[in-house]
């Protein structure tokens, strides 16, 4: 049975190369789940500006 690359516990799972416990890989989810909300934030906003931008109403036909 492999250990976990962060704590030594027992592994259960093999994530980018390294293994890890069942705690350990929660908490890289968890870290992913925040990034991709903190990208998706980011690209709403960025949306936001460039409609912002572009969205002059009357400008166009
Ligand atoms: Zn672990």
């Amino acid at each position: 049975m492999p250990k976990c690359s962060q704590c030594g516990k027992a592994a259960m799972f093999e994530v980018g190369g390294h293994a890890l416990c069942l705690g350990c890989k929660a908490k890289v989810d968890q870290m992913w789940q925040a990034e991709l909300a903190a990208n998706v934030g980011a690209l709403n906003f960025a949306l936001g500006m460039a409609e912002a931008q572009v969205g002059l109403p009357g400008m166009f036909p």
